[in-house]
C-alpha cells in the first residue's frame, strides 16, 4: 500500500523561518503522494454519491486544539477515490444518537478531482448532538457519508486584483479550499487577504498550512484574537505572525479594500451567524455591495 509521508513534529521545525522548512518539504511530498494515488486510482468509480450514504473509513484522527480535530476519511480498502469536490462544497455525515438519526454538514479542508481522502476539521461542542457521536469515533471506524453538496464558490481566475476572506473558528474550512485552489493555479494573480478571528492563539486552526501559504507573494493572513493579551501572545507567537488582540473592526476591512476596484471585488465570509451578519455590515459600510459578498 502507498502510505502517506510522515508529518514532521512541531519539534522538528527550528522556528527560524528557513526558506524550505521541514513543513514545506512535507507539503511537497504530500502533493507528490496524492498525484501518485490519483494516477494509480485510474478511472474507477468514486465511493461517495450526492444522494445516498456510503460507508467510509476514519483513517486518521489528529487533535489540533482542545476541542477541534482533523478527521481523515478514506475508502474502506484505501484504494478507491472518494469523490470530486469543488471549492465551497461540503459533505454530509450521518450518525445515530440513542436511536435518533443525526446528519450534519462538513466542509473538507481539501478539494479537487478524484480525492483519495477527505480531511475534515470538526469542532466538538459539549452539548452538540453530532459532537457527542463524533467524540467516540476512533481510527478505522466506519461511518456514513454522502456528497458533494452545495455550489462551487470561487472567484473567476484573475478577474479581481484582490479578494478578502473573513473567517471565524471552523469557518476557516471553505477558505482553505479557496486559498488552495487559487495558490495551486500558477496562472493566478489575484491577491488573497485572510482576516481570521479566533479566541486564543492555541485555537488558531490549520496554522501550519496558513504559515506555509504566507510564503506566496499573493497570500497574507492576520489573526484577530479576542481573548488574548498582547504581552502574553507576544511570548507564544512566531516571529512573522500578524496578531491583533481584539475583534475584527470596520477599519481592518477598510485597510484591505480601501484602494481596490469595488465594482470588481469579492468578499468571502464564513463563521457563526452573528459573525457573518456583523461582517456583512462592515463590508457594506466600506462600500461593498451585497452581490459581492459570498457566504456559505
Ligand atoms: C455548509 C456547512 C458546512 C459546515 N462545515 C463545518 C466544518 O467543516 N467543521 C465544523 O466543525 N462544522 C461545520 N459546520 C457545522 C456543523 O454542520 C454542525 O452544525 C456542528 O458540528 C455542530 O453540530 P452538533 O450536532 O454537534 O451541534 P448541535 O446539536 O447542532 O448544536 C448544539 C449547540 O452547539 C453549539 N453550536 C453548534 N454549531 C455552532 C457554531 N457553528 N458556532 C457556535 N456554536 C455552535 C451551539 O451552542 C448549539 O446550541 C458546517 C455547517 C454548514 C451549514
Amino acid at each position: 500500500m502507498n502510505l502517506p509521508p510522515r508529518k514532521p513534529d512541531e519539534s522538528e521545525c527550528c522556528g527560524s523561518g528557513c526558506n524550505r522548512c521541514v513543513f514545506d518539504i512535507y507539503d511537497e511530498e504530500i502533493k507528490i503522494w496524492k498525484r501518485g494515488l490519483e494516477q494509480s486510482s485510474g478511472s474507477g468509480p468514486e465511493v461517495l454519491r450526492p444522494d445516498v450514504y456510503s460507508s467510509v473509513k476514519i483513517a486518521a484522527i489528529e487533535k489540533t486544539n482542545p476541542n477541534t480535530f482533523v478527521y481523515t476519511l478514506r475508502s474502506i480498502e484505501d484504494t478507491q477515490a472518494l469523490l470530486t469536490l469543488k471549492p465551497g462544497q461540503h459533505v454530509l455525515i450521518k450518525g445515530n444518537l440513542n436511536g435518533e438519526s443525526i446528519c450534519r454538514q462538513y466542509t473538507p479542508l481539501n478539494c479537487g478531482s478524484k480525492l483519495m481522502e477527505l480531511r475534515i476539521l470538526i469542532k466538538l461542542y459539549e452539548d452538540g448532538k453530532m459532537s457527542s457521536i463524533i467524540k467516540h469515533w476512533r481510527q478505522n471506524d466506519i461511518i456514513e457519508c454522502r456528497g458533494p453538496s452545495g455550489s462551487e464558490v470561487c472567484p473567476v481566475t484573475n478577474n479581481c486584483d484582490t479578494i478578502i476572506l473573513i473567517a471565524a473558528g471552523t469557518g476557516i474550512t471553505p477558505m482553505v479550499q479557496i486559498i488552495q485552489s487559487l495558490l495551486n493555479n500558477e496562472e493566478e494573480e489575484t491577491s488573497i487577504v485572510l482576516l481570521f478571528a479566533c479566541r486564543t492563539y492555541e485555537e488558531i486552526c490549520v496554522k501550519t498550512e496558513l504559515d506555509g501559504w504566507s510564503d506566496h507573494w499573493n497570500f497574507s493572513v492576520a489573526y484577530f484574537l479576542s481573548q488574548e493579551q498582547p504581552d502574553v501572545v507576544s511570548r507564544k507567537k512566531k516571529y512573522n505572525d500578524k496578531i491583533i488582540c481584539r475583534r475584527i473592526k470596520v477599519c481592518d476591512v477598510q485597510a484591505v479594500i480601501g484602494t481596490v476596484d469595488k465594482s470588481n471585488f469579492y468578499a468571502f465570509v464564513c463563521g457563526p451567524l452573528g459573525f457573518e451578519a456583523d461582517t456583512k455590515k462592515m463590508l457594506l459600510a466600506c462600500g461593498i455591495c451585497n452581490e459581492s459578498v459570498v457566504t456559505f
